[in-house]
């Protein structure tokens, strides 16, 4: 298993505020090399299947609703240790409980809206990453 990729998604409300040339900035500001990459929307069963872990959990419809309502920004990411640096650089899924200077600190509205995703293991990185691209999408 690689663990030098993780996958991103610049969620709905990254999109609508205008914020996707400034967070890519700050991906790649950070090390990160951009593997693939697209603008693209989520239909309610991509969402449905791509957060099949949360389906139990209250927050599922919000979830669905709100990550399929308009375009998002999907990409692969390359550095040494991707999935823990980038969650670092992502922050905490709240952002009031998010470090200064993170993504979430800066552009997230709430627990819900929270601009970002990022993978949380080397193993949902490359499910996560294929699920969006094919390997003809990858540089
Ligand atoms: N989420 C939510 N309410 C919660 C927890 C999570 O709406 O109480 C949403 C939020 O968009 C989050 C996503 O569900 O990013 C996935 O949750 P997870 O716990 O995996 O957080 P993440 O890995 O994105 O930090
Ligand atoms: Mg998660």
């Amino acid at each position: 298993m690689r663990t030098d990729r993780t996958f991103t998604m610049l969620k709905p409300d990254s999109v609508e505020k205008g914020h996707i040339g400034a967070i890519l900035e700050k991906i790649t500001a950070s090390g990160f090399r951009i593997v693939a990459m697209k603008l693209t929307q989520m239909t309610t069963a991509d969402a449905q299947e791509f957060y099949a872990i949360h389906n139990e959990r209250p927050f599922f419809g919000e979830l669905v609703e709100y990550m399929t309502r308009g375009p998002i920004v999907a990409a692969i990411l390359e550095k040494n240790n991707a999935v823990e640096d980038f969650r670092t650089l992502i922050g905490a899924t709240n952002p009031a409980d998010a470090a200064e200077g993170t993504i979430r600190k800066l552009y997230a509205a709430s627990i819900g809206e929270n601009a970002v995703h990022g993978s949380d293991s080397d193993e949902n990185a490359a499910i996560e990453g294929a699920f969006h691209f094919s390997g003809r999408e990858m540089f």
